[in-house]
């Protein structure tokens, strides 16, 4: 970054005091690059490139003008128990940064050492779930789902414990805001209502233009939630710890850990193996993030009546519904919603689940042939006169559509896919000294509906004997 370069912004610090504390980052020793987004660092047209300076930056051992780095303040709803003493325990936010068009970015180092908030941890990230982090960020984000991004990722050999020893890393993540539920129930709880009303007065100047109250930013956060699970259950996404800590008041993907995309469609799938009752299982997500938004209610109850609370929780089914018969519905080639196609998408998930097939090759399979060639997937079918009849139901219903559905279909559905067997595979590379197939994979993530031969690797599924390695919330 050159001398005179736009120095970065500090609008949370400046509106929020006391809701942080200042920390320094803790420098990484050693550090070098692993991962620069560029595609990510030209949209944010960001002053500086994968240089030396921005390294020393980006490992905390050096600070960007403008830079006075802080650790949140928070708590939350851990697997439904109410936990007070959370934080940011192992990232800080840097400052903000604003691109060309003028939206500010905040910058956040995760794995910058240790915070007042940093309990028993060691306040470090391991590279293998930063790799995964800087993966699924840019998946969610090609697939058209709201999600924090990830700009760079850099590497030590500092040995960091977890289940094993690992190495650690720190990567930068950015996104308009940090904000999560659990800033709002830390200052209900410890009875400041003055900085909730200043959270949701920073909220409402900087993030919601359409909303001018709390119960109208209370009533867009229940929609913006209810619209992100219904992209998360559309593409197949488990998230993982969905603890109210972990949501995103700005309804982002946030807080990537355990995360998994679905190989075979099973619909109670946990991939969290500490998460034993399943609280966080794939069909669970919708509930659950309807009981994160009670929690959040709960906290805003000094800023908005009780009838608006309530009102606004009841957007929660319709706008999750709505949205996920939109989003199934283009998948499946359909531009509009007409009225038997929640019965059709329902079959479809049902004889997607009973047959545990894989979740997103059947979704492409169908994209990649007009309707009159779908008999050519009979073969693929256990129960084949139901997959007969279902897709004579569709076919009849493409025949209203622009072009039969088949070009909104290919665009809706992702060749190469984020999977957890060939992100572990990426990480063992990367382990090895080899950046190679992450660069390659991150660009292929980053262009999922492209189909190139040398990217055929990104859309295979997994063997049938492969065993996950668990995934837990270090991950
Ligand atoms: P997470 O499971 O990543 O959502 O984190 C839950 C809480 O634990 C948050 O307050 C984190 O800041 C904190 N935390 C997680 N990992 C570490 C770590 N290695 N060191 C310090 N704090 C951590
Ligand atoms: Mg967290």
């Amino acid at each position: 970054m050159s001398a005179n370069a736009p120095a970065f912004d500090q609008r949370y610090v400046r509106e929020l005091p006391g809701t942080y504390e200042h920390v320094r980052p803790t420098p990484l020793a050693n550090p070098h690059w692993v991962c620069w987004n560029a595609q990510l660092a030209r949209e944010l047209n960001v002053p500086f490139d994968a240089d030396a300076e921005a390294l020393r930056a980006l490992s905390g051992n050096g600070l960007f003008a403008g830079s006075e780095p802080v650790a949140e303040k928070y708590a939350g709803h851990q697997f439904g128990v109410w936990n007070p003493d959370l934080g940011d325990g192992r990232g800080l936010l840097l400052g903000e940064w604003a691109d060309a068009n003028g939206k500010a970015w905040e910058f956040h180092l995760k794995g910058a050492g240790k915070t007042p908030f940093s309990r028993f941890g060691d306040g470090r990230a391991v590279l293998r779930s930063s790799i995964r982090e800087m993966l699924a960020s840019e998946a969610l984000h090609a697939l058209g789902i709201p999600t924090t991004r990830a700009l760079a990722l850099v590497g030590s050999d500092e040995p960091v414990r977890r289940e094993q020893i690992e190495t650690a890393a720190m990567l930068t993540r950015v996104t308009p805001s940090h904000i999560r539920f659990g800033h709002f129930e830390w200052f209900a709880y410890s009875n400041q209502p003055e900085q909730v009303a200043a959270l949701v007065e920073h909220c409402l100047v900087h993030h919601f233009p359409n909303s001018r109250s709390a119960a109208e930013f209370f009533t867009e956060v229940v929609e913006r939630t209810a619209r992100l699970i219904a992209h998360w259950m559309a593409y197949g996404f488990c998230h993982g710890v969905m603890n109210t800590d972990n949501m995103s008041i700005l309804g982002e993907t946030f807080d990537f850990g355990p995360y998994a995309f679905l190989d075979a469609t099973i619909p109670d799938f946990i991939c969290n193996h500490t998460d034993a009752q399943g609280r966080y299982a794939f069909h669970q997500q919708p509930g659950i993030a309807f009981w994160n938004l009670q929690c959040l209610a709960q906290a805003l109850s000094s800023q908005v009546s009780s009838d608006d609370l309530k009102a606004a929780l009841n957007r929660y089914a319709d706008t999750y519904n709505d949205h996920f018969l939109k989003l199934m519905g283009e998948r499946l080639g359909l531009a509009t919603v007409q009225e038997n196609d929640q019965q059709l998408i329902s079959d479809w998930m049902h004889l997607l689940a009973s047959e545990r097939r894989d979740f997103h090759h059947s979704f492409r399979a169908l994209a990649d042939r007009a309707p009159d060639d779908w008999a050519q997937l009979d073969d693929d079918a256990i129960d084949r006169p139901a997959f007969q009849r279902w897709r004579s139901a569709l076919a009849e219903r493409r025949q209203n559509e622009t072009d039969q559905g088949i070009p909104l279909a290919q665009a809706r559905n992702p060749i190469s896919v984020l999977r957890t067997h060939l992100a572990q595979a990426v990480i063992d590379d990367v382990k090895k000294g080899s950046v190679a197939s992450l660069e390659e994979y991150l660009l292929a993530l980053q262009s999922p509906f492209e189909r190139r031969e040398d990217w055929q690797r990104w859309s295979e599924t997994p063997p049938i004997d492969y065993q996950a390695a668990p995934l837990s919330c270090s991950s």
